[in-house]
């Protein structure tokens, strides 16, 4: 969806008086149009006819636009007569939003994509892995925790590295790792194993924590619980849990 916009500014002929005419005051119609290679080709005449306020000059600001291929700004033509004119109207695109679905589309922040999925949470299943990456380092944040989305490239089972200050001033560290994954694919026990394995590292995190779009197996559940050497090492949050962070959080 489209709409004109922009500005005309103009110099009378006769007298010099000059100012600018918003292309919302313009009357656009629609004059004609026709079927081409790409499609439908429409032709718009935006008018806009006045008096010169200091002479009295008859001034008709006058375009004719084409829009090809649909939604495109194709050309402007110049009709205007009594004044010489600078700028030409111009196409503004309007965000057409009229469902959640849209909005994973068009969204321009990640508080705004968080807001859609809250009212449709199995569009996160729809929306990309880096950006459900993004939407749960958001909710971590929201929730006071130093947050870093780490680069794409970086792997070894830290999405998101998060920090937490208690009220007592202690800190500790998360690696998040996040699976967006289809509902009936579910989380196994070796991913679970392998993010238990980066806790070892140098700087390695206090705690792991592994959150997915899906579930997890009875494998993966059991071996965090009985055979991970505590079961306090790692945290399983899967869909419905996302369902209650989407549903707790508040922008900040
Ligand atoms: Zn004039």
């Amino acid at each position: 969806m489209w709409g004109f916009k922009g500005q005309i500014d103009y110099v009378c002929d006769n007298c010099g008086d000059s100012d600018e005419i918003p292309i919302d005051d313009f009357s656009v119609e629609c004059t004609g149009g026709s079927e081409r290679g790409m499609g439908a080709e429409s032709i718009y005449e935006l008018i806009y006819e006045f008096e010169c306020a200091r002479c009295n000059q008859d001034i008709l600001l006058s375009f004719e636009v084409s829009e090809y291929p649909a939604e495109v700004f194709n050309f402007a033509i110049n009709n205007s007569s009594g004044a010489t004119t600078k700028g030409e109207p111009e196409f503004e695109y309007l965000r057409e939003i009229y469902s959640a679905y849209d909005l994973i589309t068009f969204y321009e922040s990640i508080p705004e994509l968080i807001s859609a999925l809250r009212s449709s949470p199995d569009l996160m299943r729809e929306i990309t892995p880096r950006e459900f990456e993004a939407v749960v380092t958001e909710i971590f944040r929201s929730k006071g925790f130093e947050v870093d989305l780490t680069k794409r490239t970086s792997d070894g089972g830290k999405d998101i590295i998060a920090i937490h200050t208690d009220g007592l001033g202690i800190r500790n560290k998360y690696f998040i790792e996040c699976k967006r994954y289809a509902e009936d694919n579910k989380v196994g026990v070796a991913l679970v194993r392998a993010l238990q394995g980066v806790k070892n590292i140098k700087d390695g995190p206090n705690k792991t924590i592994l959150v997915t779009t899906s579930s997890f197996t009875s494998g993966a559940k059991n071996y965090v619980e009985n055979e991970a050497s505590s079961k306090w090492d790692m945290t399983l949050a899967d869909y419905d849990d996302l369902v209650g962070w989407l549903n707790d959080y508040q922008e900040s």
